[in-house]
């Protein structure tokens, strides 16, 4: 199923002056077109002519060719005279009120940015417009979205705001299988089937971070901070939104953050970001209707996934023992076998829940004419599929 809404994302300031160089444009084109309407409708002779959008944008053609052309890119400008068109129509106007640039105006027109579909695109934590990157904060995860067509918008404050309808996918996971998921420090997360969520972008950015900061060069280093920041969300939205495609549940540890800071590690604790991750997932699980929960990860690391047995590493001390083999012979990776073991509770929880949900189900049945499963969120193959694997694997 897919459906359209409006998100609106706040841009960074730094962009606000660029945005409102473009903006006044906008006003240029848009009283230019107020103009040439207005005289159209009352010529001083011939037939009056009442202009539509694609007059208008026949009149503009060619504004933003040449070295001395407009900056705004042309689907903006026809976005305007089709915007234009539109409003006089709607208010049956000869004229419309014109568009002020001058801040200081009291009549001053808030900063308006409208384009078509295919106008901006999304990459790496950012919007690409008119030729420029624009950095924003992403509360949607925009990855996840197909952009259409929208407008850029200043309110009163001289903020900046991206306002886009987007097509969003809701569709029901029909993953079967379950997740369990570690979350660590030297990797940020690490899943039962050994998918892997990197937390150490700031090792790559370290050197190039050093430098800037020796040279004093503060926007440099701000620049560095922001496009760590970027790419770590862009990564957790596509990890995660493919998670919760791919499966039915997803369980992690409940490893607080408090705990984690407490251990000297919070530089790296910070930097992996667990709760923005938890928060995307938990999200995400909720919109596809999939299981999600949280379970106590304790003793995850030192247990065997295969025998049971508690004799892998232990603690802080043995932080940096990757790889540990069981007196039953199986080979773990530290990570995995954590996740396999959360994997597993997790599993055992859901099917003490499941199994008490039954019995109420069961008690009020007789009450209940059919299509009683409509309400629940897990598509019913997952449920079976579920409790037939926390069953098989006790
Ligand atoms: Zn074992």
């Amino acid at each position: 199923m897919v459906h359209t809404k409006t998100l609106k994302l706040r841009i960074k300031d730094k962009h606000a002056a660029w945005l409102g160089a473009l903006a006044r444009e906008v006003n240029q084109v848009f009283n230019f077109c107020n103009e040439v309407s207005m005289k159209a409708s009352r010529p001083y002779s011939g037939k009056p002519k009442w202009l539509s959008g694609y007059d208008l944008q026949k009149l503009v053609a060619g504004a933003t060719k040449g070295d001395d052309g407009l900056s705004i890119p042309s689907q903006t400008l026809q976005q305007v005279c089709e915007e234009y068109a539109t409003r006089r129509k709607q208010f049956k106007k000869h004229k419309l009120n014109w568009r002020v640039s001058n801040p200081e105006s009291s009549k001053y027109s808030l900063g308006w940015l409208p384009f078509k579909k295919g106008a901006i695109a999304y990459k790496n934590g950012q919007i690409r417009y008119a030729g420029k990157c624009l950095s924003l904060w992403d509360s949607y995860g925009l990855a996840d979205y197909e952009l259409r067509a929208g407008s850029f918008n200043q309110d009163t404050r001289g903020r900046w705001y991206l306002n886009v309808v987007v097509m969003a996918q809701v569709k029901p996971s029909d993953g079967t299988s379950s997740l369990g998921i570690d979350l660590g420090l030297k990797d940020a997360a690490t899943c039962s089937d050994g998918q892997v969520l990197k937390s150490r972008w700031f090792r790559e950015q370290e050197l190039a971070l050093a430098v800037a900061q020796r040279a004093g060069k503060k926007q440099r280093v701000k620049a560095i901070h922001a496009k760590i920041a970027n790419r770590r969300k862009d990564a957790m939205h596509k990890l995660s939104t493919h998670l919760v495609r791919d499966n039915a549940a997803i369980f992690v540890g409940n490893v607080s953050t408090a705990k984690m800071v407490k251990m000297g590690n919070g530089k790296s604790t910070l930097d992996a970001g667990w709760t923005m991750f938890k928060t995307m997932l938990e999200y995400k699980a909720t919109q596809a209707g999939i299981v999600f929960d949280e379970v106590n990860e304790a003793w995850s690391t030192q247990t065997c996934s295969v025998c049971s047995s508690v004799e892998g590493p232990k603690g802080r001390s043995e932080l940096d023992v990757r790889r540990w083999v069981c007196s039953c012979g199986a080979q773990h990776d530290r990570d995995v076998n954590a996740a396999l073991n959360i994997r597993a509770k997790g599993l055992a929880q859901l099917a003490i829940s499941k199994a008490a949900e039954a019995k109420a189900d069961e008690a009020v049945l007789n009450k209940e004419p059919s299509g009683s499963e409509a309400g629940h969120g897990l598509p019913a193959g997952g449920i079976l599929a579920l409790s037939a694997q926390a069953a098989a694997e006790g």
